[in-house]
């Protein structure tokens, strides 16, 4: 298969183009092309044609289709769904708050995670995304939505740090101020707690927020909840929070999703609010999607209040999110999950 340009940055196709036998400056007017969406070398216009068929014969580019796209009545919250260039399909999703436009990207089509209560993982993983891949989620987004992007979540379908490498590239290629310029301290990265990647993740010494999607405080109720806990542990998870936190002096964010009579007793509360202060994280409730193949509901109001009374009662940061999008299937691979079951 031809290799996929968009997945490299400037010096690296500034070192293709030398090795093809073109002055390096061409490396940069291509990357520029590409950094400002265009996806078909016959529209660089500034090229000769020789290496526009040069760079057809030897790279893939391919902008990605709108499968689906849904459009919430109740808050403008918008979901796409992208066929990739080889059929698969992953959900984007466009969220407006008062402070700007945040869009929740995938990272991998499909998850190997295995989480109870999520839709995105049920089918297994199919494949990673490339680089360009999520680029192009969060470009086309902005494109189609004409709504500018101004803060990235990682908490589509997949598992970031399962993606370690494309996901790294991702960051660097929409950050670049040639391109998206889409600041670090505007990314947030979730993930189900792949702690041997925390060192990794530190080292690259980005500005982005951590998420460790928590869900349960406890091993018992965790390892029930999300295979990714048996065999690392909460208290493990918990000093890898910590380390990271020490060594990037970003506070952590803990997701939690309420899920009724599982995770949401005055036991949870209290050993929540002990590992958060361990920590020094930030707490954000979740009541959790319903998903038609998982036997879980969200919590009730009143556990939810109970719940939070604890935590602030013991000094921890918390907030509760607010749900969007709930009528367009806007959460956890539910959109792509439906289309699955139709084409069943
Ligand atoms: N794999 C990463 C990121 C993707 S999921 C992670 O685990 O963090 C993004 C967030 O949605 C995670 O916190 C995940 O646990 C949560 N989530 C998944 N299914 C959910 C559901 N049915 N209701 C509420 N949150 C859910």
């Amino acid at each position: 298969m031809k290799r996929d340009i968009l997945s490299l940055n400037c010096g690296e196709i500034e070192r293709e183009l030398l090795s093809l036998g073109y002055p390096k400056y061409r490396g940069r007017q291509i990357y520029d092309w590409l950094m400002h969406g265009v996806r078909d070398f016959d529209e660089m216009t500034n090229l000769p044609k020789d290496l526009r068929s040069t760079l057809k014969n030897e790279f893939r580019l391919y902008a990605p289709k709108v499968l689906s796209k849904q459009v919430s009545q109740l808050d403008g919250t918008i979901k796409y769904l992208w066929e990739l260039y080889d059929g698969n399909a992953v959900e984007t999703v466009v969220m407006s708050y008062k402070h700007g436009n945040t869009v929740c990207v995938s990272c991998q089509v499909g998850c190997r995670q295995g989480c109870a209560f999520c839709a995105s993982t049920i089918g297994g993983l199919v494949r990673s995304l490339e680089p360009s891949e999520i680029l192009d989620e969060v470009f086309f987004s902005q494109q189609d939505s004409g709504k500018p992007i101004s803060n990235i979540v990682l908490m589509g379908i997949g598992e970031p740090l399962d993606n370690f490498d494309n996901v790294m590239r991702f960051l660097e290629l929409v950050n670049d101020p040639a391109g998206m310029n889409i600041g670090m301290r505007h990314i947030s990265l979730s993930t189900c707690g792949i702690t041997e990647r925390f060192e990794d993740l530190a080292a690259k010494d980005l500005q982005l927020t951590l998420s460790v999607s928590l869900h349960a405080p406890d091993d018992e109720t965790r390892s029930r909840l999300m295979p990714a806990n048996r065999g690392r542990g909460v208290e493990e998870l918990m000093r890898c929070c910590k380390k990271y936190y020490e060594q990037t002096g970003r506070r952590i964010s803990f997701e939690y999703a309420m899920i009724d009579g599982v995770n949401d007793t005055q036991f949870h509360a209290k050993l929540l609010a002990e590992r958060a202060k361990y920590v020094g994280a930030h707490v954000n409730l979740i009541p959790l999607n319903y998903v038609e193949e998982r036997p879980f509901k969200p919590s009730t109001s009143g556990h939810m209040k109970a719940f939070i009374k604890v935590l602030e009662s013991e000094g921890v940061n918390v907030t509760v999110r607010r749900r969007l999008g709930s009528d367009v299937d806007a959460s956890c691979g539910q959109l792509r999950r439906k289309i699955q079951k139709q084409n069943a």
